[in-house]
């Protein structure tokens, strides 16, 4: 069979990174992106190890090491006193027991990584998908403009309010979760008397959390705050917001937080949604992938890092089901989905966690996890294996390899 043609709906972190496993797995696929340049919002970005891992078997490590931070380890800090409640060690200690970094990016820089392994040439801009049509054993992909375009398969990376999901599947409104995120990025001289560390830092107060690392290779200070919205209008999920604002919801918090927020300028403010899991991601020969497939809320900051397992593992489906489609967005959906609905529930849980607001709960859950971190640290820094140990390829390999040996016998 000649090269199938393979359409990604979306150029955000997912559909880039899928383009170019699937160009270096043999196909030649072609990304629509809505907008008319690849303009990602100004925030930065953690890349835990599954992330990176899958970054560097991409091809993306020297460009990806030479434009990120990474960061010693996350410090968790009691929003107005600054007294630790926790510490886990990432830098050495992700190398050597996951064998890939822990970094923070510029979303930007990420974005630019990516487009300089892949090339310009799959890209085109301005394309916004509306939806698909099945027809004559592939789909009919149809654009904003009129315009449409024939494939053996469509992928839909077309984020969270997904064209494709909704054609494929109906509509349904995201989940708000009621809260909503400050970000904002800043240069780093700006809080140099703050003498911060290269660390992920993590302020817990009562609802809220104020966190902050250094991103672009230590000239800039990423802080990202998330604080309770009893209502958003879905149409402006995202907006601009200002300094002023963002210092009035953390009043009377650390010197040091307040700092950093009166250093900001340009502020985003973000309605924070996801959705249940889907019962499927695919239909005939269209699939999701990223948050079109699974939206989940940023408290594992896992939703990029699992749009790009998805991605290696959706071309190494393909490229081993030569010519069977089908059966390669079934066993991609087996193997993707039950790990990415149960980071969609954990992610849930953290947001109660982390917001605690009752005075009594705060006390448990602070001494509780000072306890840990003093007598049983190493509990507190495996709670992560399962996410940051996973290696996508290799599971969707051994899997392969699995279902020839059954096959055999
Ligand atoms: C506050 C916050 C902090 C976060 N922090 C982290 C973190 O630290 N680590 C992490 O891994 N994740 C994090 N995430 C999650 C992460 O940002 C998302 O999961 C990730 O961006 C999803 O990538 P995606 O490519 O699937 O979707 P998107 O990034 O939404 O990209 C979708 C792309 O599709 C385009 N598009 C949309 N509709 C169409 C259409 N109809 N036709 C064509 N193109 C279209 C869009 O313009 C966009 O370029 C965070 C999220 C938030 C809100």
């Amino acid at each position: 069979m000649s090269c199938p043609r393979i359409l990604i709906a979306g150029g955000g972190i997912g559909g880039l990174a899928a383009a170019l496993a699937l160009r270096r797995a043999g196909f030649e696929p072609r990304v629509f992106e809505q907008a008319a340049r690849l303009q990602p919002v100004g925030a930065g970005i953690q890349m835990s190890p599954n992330a990176t891992r899958a970054l560097l078997q991409l091809g993306c490590g020297e460009h990806l090491r030479a434009a990120a931070v990474a960061p010693e380890s996350l410090e968790v800090r009691s929003w107005n006193t600054g007294r630790r409640i926790f510490s886990t060690p990432l830098g050495e200690r992700c190398l050597q027991e996951y064998g890939a970094p822990y970094y923070h990016v510029h979303r930007a820089d990420l974005h630019a990584v990516l487009l300089k392994a892949l090339g310009q040439e799959p890209l085109h801009l301005s394309a916004r998908c509306t939806g698909f049509v099945e027809e004559d054993g592939g789909v009919r992909v149809d654009f904003a403009d009129g315009s449409s375009q024939w494939a053996d398969l469509l992928i839909g990376a077309d984020g969270i309010h997904s064209a494709v999901r909704t054609a494929a599947f109906g509509p349904e409104r995201p989940r708000f979760s009621g809260y909503a995120a400050f970000r904002a990025v800043l240069p780093a001289e700006r809080i140099q008397g703050l003498r911060l560390q290269r660390n992920l830092t993590s302020w817990w107060g009562p609802g809220r959390h104020f966190m902050h690392y250094f991103i672009s290779g230590g000239r800039q200070l990423n802080c990202v705050a998330v604080v309770p919205a009893k209502t958003w209008p879905l149409e402006s999920w995202s907006a601009q917001g200002t300094s002023s604002e963002f210092l009035s919801e953390f009043q009377g918090w650390h010197p040091a937080v307040l700092e950093m927020i009166r250093a900001t300028e340009q502020v985003f403010k973000w309605a924070l949604y996801d959705r249940e899991p889907l019962p499927r991601w695919s239909r005939g020969h269209v699939t999701l992938l990223g948050d079109a497939a699974h939206p989940m809320l940023p408290f594992q900051a896992q939703g990029g890092a699992q749009a790009i397992e998805d991605a290696v593992v959706l071309a190494g489906c393909l490229s081993r089901s030569a010519g069977r489609p089908r059966e390669a967005l079934e066993e991609y959906e087996r193997l993707r989905k039950p790990r990415t609905s149960r980071i969609q529930g954990v992610s849930r849980g953290s947001a109660e966690l982390f917001h605690l607001a009752r005075p009594v709960q705060v006390l448990r859950r602070n001494t509780q996890l000072r306890l840990t971190h003093r007598f049983r640290p190493g509990r507190l820094a495996h709670r992560m294996d399962w996410l940051y140990a996973h290696d996508a390829l290799a599971e969707a390999s051994a899997a392969a390899r699995e279902e020839s040996t059954h096959e055999r016998h």
